[in-house]
């Protein structure tokens, strides 16, 4: 580990911790930057585990931060996708009403995604919906043709080429342990070395919470982390599905429902769902960590959040343990698809921060601290809007680390 003065590192390799490495060494030359990855790759988790999907910036409360970040973040990441030759598609996405209870939020979520300035949208009927996918069934349909589909894993990785060329350093296998301030300098703890830093920037996602308590920050929230299984089409039955088919999601929670995505290798999969792990990276069922299970069920927050979605978080359970009720949702979307069509797939686990009195976070939520900023929050549509969330964090070091341009 090198062990002279950095003036930021980055704490988490993922595709935040690298937008922003790369916009700030491209803003700020003069400045050492560092990037520390705890795994000996990058972009192991939720960046490596996700649905892959190019979000267009439909279903946000227009004014969040997920509505600005995702829709500036789609354009700059299409385009870089261009500059630097990363395989993306634009194969539209149909988000389908099944159930004519479920038209008045298919025609909330157009009106959100025209007041969020989504070029395209189109209601559409099902002759209409045939034409795009024959193998769907709806009484009404969003269409969504500018929502695409990209390798995340390729896009950060680019991140951290372009990152490394403007002389950046990436550390790899250096998981922080500790962190220390003193006199305006912070020691950044490894098992390698410590690395001492005028400024760090938290991307840790499932551990953003505990990087921010090493740095002596009282967040108020904790990260829950929510698995999300999928099941992958059999290569015979992927013509079921030509792009990405939603459901119309429940408002009352912040994801999407199970759906179809196919991937840029032509690989379909169907979910995720969303049940509580046992594991902070708990791919599997069988993944459990006593300390940080028990962490989880000590906080209050977590009560809280069970008492006021205990419906909901049994239904997930029960369909995460029943392929038979899994297949029944998914046969609302694509009625002829069988439980012989679909093998199990693999899985993702979203950091989700949930405050003391259980309120899910909904939005983006990043923290200015002592020499520090934190990303405590940064659910889907997270990885789309990669390069607007990294520009908007550069901006942010700016002002509270008093850089000049
Ligand atoms: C199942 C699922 C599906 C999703 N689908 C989509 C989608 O289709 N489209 C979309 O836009 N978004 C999607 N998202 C959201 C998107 O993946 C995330 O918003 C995004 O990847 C967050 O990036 P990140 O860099 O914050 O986190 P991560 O990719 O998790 O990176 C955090 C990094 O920090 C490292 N780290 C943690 N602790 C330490 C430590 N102590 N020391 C050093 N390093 C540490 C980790 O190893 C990790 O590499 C999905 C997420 C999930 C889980």
């Amino acid at each position: 580990m090198d062990s002279s003065e950095y003036d930021v590192a980055i704490i988490g390799g993922g595709i935040l911790g690298l937008s922003t490495a790369m916009q700030l060494s491209r803003r700020m030359p003069d400045k050492k930057v560092a990037v520390l990855e705890k795994e000996t790759q990058l972009a192991t988790h939720q960046t490596g585990h996700n649905s892959g999907v190019i979000h267009s910036g439909i279903y946000y409360r227009p004014g969040s931060w997920k509505s600005r970040f995702c829709v500036d973040g789609v354009q700059k990441l299409v385009q870089f996708c261009e500059e630097n030759e990363i395989e993306y598609e634009r194969c539209g996405k149909a988000i389908v009403a099944t159930d004519p209870s479920e038209l008045g939020r298919l025609q909330d979520l157009y009106d959100r995604g025209v007041a969020n300035g989504v070029t395209g949208l189109e209601m559409i009927g099902p002759e209409r919906l045939q034409e795009i996918e024959p193998h769907t069934f709806a009484v009404k349909a969003l269409w969504s043709p500018q929502t695409g589909i990209v390798d995340y894993v390729k896009v950060a990785s680019a991140y951290a080429n372009r990152f490394q060329e403007a002389g950046g350093d990436v550390f790899t296998s250096a998981p922080v342990q500790a962190i220390h301030q003193s006199s305006g300098l912070t020691t950044v703890q490894t098992p390698g070395g410590d690395v001492r830093a005028r400024h760090i920037i938290n991307c840790a996602g499932l551990y953003a919470d505990k990087i921010a308590e090493m740095a002596g920050e009282d967040t108020g929230v904790r990260i829950l982390p929510f698995r999300g299984e999928y099941f992958t089409l059999r290569p015979e039955s992927r013509h079921l599905v030509k792009g990405l088919i939603y459901p119309v999601p429940d408002p009352r929670f912040p994801f999407l429902g199970v759906h179809y995505t196919r991937n840029v290798y032509g690989q379909v999969e169907a979910g995720p769902n969303a049940v509580m792990a046992l594991a902070r990276e708990g791919y599997t069922k069988r993944d459990i960590k006593l300390g940080e299970t028990l962490g989880a069920i000590t906080y209050p927050g977590f009560w809280k959040m069970s008492m006021k979605h205990w419906k909901t978080g049994i239904g997930e359970m029960h369909r995460s343990y029943s392929k038979k009720v899994f297949v029944r949702d998914l046969q609302r979307l694509i009625p002829e698809i069988r439980s012989e069509d679909l093998v199990a797939g693999g899985s993702g686990v979203r950091a989700q921060a949930v405050a003391r009195n259980g309120a899910l976070l909904d939005d983006f939520n990043i923290l200015t601290g002592r020499n520090a900023i934190h990303v405590l929050n940064a659910p889907s549509p997270g990885a789309t809007s990669s390069l607007a969330i990294g520009e908007h964090i550069v901006e942010q070091a700016v002002q509270a680390f008093g850089f000049q341009d």
